[in-house]
């Protein structure tokens, strides 16, 4: 039986994410998510070939567990002994990584290591690692990291203005994430627009639940709106973006905040949700505004869109030409209504929508949406699995891509 299929995991806390994928044309021949892991309610959906299966995990819940559930499926579909190697999504690379790596036990160390700067995401990615090493003992292992794209960053966008000492001695530096998804997106834009990714510019708007932009110069980041973690820059669902850092002395010193009432306001309760008082879910903000004219819905959406929009500004400082500015994520992928309002903020640098093919460009649909008189503007829907599979595949058996 051919070996050629590469297993992705996504491992959160409690959840993990997974997918079979054929890496040289990123088709997908399994894919779901396990839940509420390490609880009793711990379920594992899983769709092959549009159908869908939910069942229980069994004790103790956990990510093996979980992982052998997915095993079993695997095997009634004949499809484990395809398998030749798992990619893992690992949030935090830190300087150390800006290559997908084979996970050995000193690449484990250093993950963990890196647990200082990603204390949410890398433990958690690391359970994963050793879970599917207890499941799948013969099975290499690769690590790609969402930082790792934005390693070609220059000094001065990464380096903070507070004392230099703090870089050196515990690498406080801005890092930036979704790499993995600019990078695609990147990819697949030089190639609709029939370049070379080498003398490409763009900038690239990932907005979902967690939001960034990217600044991609020769095919490379030259500058990235998230930082050390994934707070600043844009407003996201959950979380602030940017804030003046003073607000945090005022909530400690003046409002009687504790630091980790502080943390949860800035990464749980604000963005579009804190705004809105709604929701972090942009359909739903939505709705509230276009239906029932709530004005806090608007007003979060008019912030949200402001700051994408002057980030985007912003980042034209980064580059001497523009190719494109592309939108990816759930929401740069299908708000035709965001979209729309970030783009006519953009008419000084030559930005202009066209709202035929704007609306035409949703639920998957690939597309460019921008007038005759504009700069290029793409829609491209993200696909992080298909890099982490196709880079498994090629660090491992140097099968090229077909995205390059
Ligand atoms: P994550 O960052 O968790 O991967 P996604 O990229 O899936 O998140 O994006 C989730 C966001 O996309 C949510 O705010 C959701 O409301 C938004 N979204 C998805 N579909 C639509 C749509 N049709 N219109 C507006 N927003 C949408």
């Amino acid at each position: 039986m051919k070996k050629n299929l590469i297993l992705v995991l996504n491992c959160g806390s409690s959840s993990l994410k997974f997918s079979l994928i054929k890496p040289e044309n990123g088709e997908t021949l399994l894919s779901g998510l396990a839940e509420r892991l390490l609880s009793e309610q711990a379920s594992i959906k899983i769709n092959v070939k549009g159908q869908k299966k939910h069942t229980a995990i069994p004790h103790p819940f956990d990510h093996r567990t979980a992982i052998m559930a997915l095993v079993d499926s695997l095997v009634s579909q004949q499809l484990n002994l395809q398998i030749c190697a798992i990619g893992h999504r690992v949030v935090h690379g830190g300087e150390h990584y800006c290559m997908p790596t084979l996970i050995t036990d000193e690449v484990k160390n250093t993950i963990s290591n890196l647990s200082q700067l990603a204390p949410l995401h890398n433990p958690a990615n690391l359970m994963g690692i050793n879970a599917a090493e207890m499941v799948f003992t013969d099975v290499p292992q690769v690590a790609v990291f969402d930082t790792a794209f934005h390693q070609t960053m220059p000094e001065k966008t990464y380096i903070y203005g507070i004392p230099y000492a703090l870089y050196q001695e515990h690498g406080i530096r801005r890092y930036g994430f979704h790499g993995t998804s600019h990078y695609f997106v990147a990819q697949q834009a030089a190639k609709t627009l029939d370049k070379t990714i080498n003398e490409s510019n763009f900038i690239s708007a990932h907005l979902g639940n967690g939001c960034s932009v990217t600044a991609i110069k020769n095919g490379k980041s030259v500058d990235t709106s998230l930082g050390l973690t994934p707070l600043e820059g844009v407003m996201m669902g959950t979380r602030s973006g940017d804030v003046d850092a003073g607000i945090i002395f005022h909530l400690i010193n003046q409002l009687g905040y504790t630091t980790a009432q502080v943390s949860h306001l800035l990464h749980k309760e604000s963005g579009l949700l804190g705004v809105s008082g709604l929701s972090n879910d942009c359909r739903e903000i939505e709705e509230a505004w276009l239906k029932d004219k709530n004005p806090r819905a608007k007003l979060a959406l008019d912030i949200f869109c402001y700051r994408v929009a002057k980030s985007i500004a912003s980042f034209t400082a980064s580059l001497t030409s523009i190719d494109a500015l592309i939108f990816t994520g759930g929401i740069g992928e299908n708000s035709t209504l965001i979209r729309a309002n970030i783009i006519d903020q953009l008419s000084l640098l030559n930005f202009f929508v066209a709202s035929d093919k704007n609306q035409a460009c949703c639920f998957g649909k690939a597309g460019n949406i921008n007038a005759e008189n504009s700069r290029p503007i793409l829609v491209i829907p993200t696909n992080e699995e298909w890099v982490i599979a196709e880079q498994t595949s090629q660090l491992l058996f140097n099968n090229s891509s077909t995205k390059e």
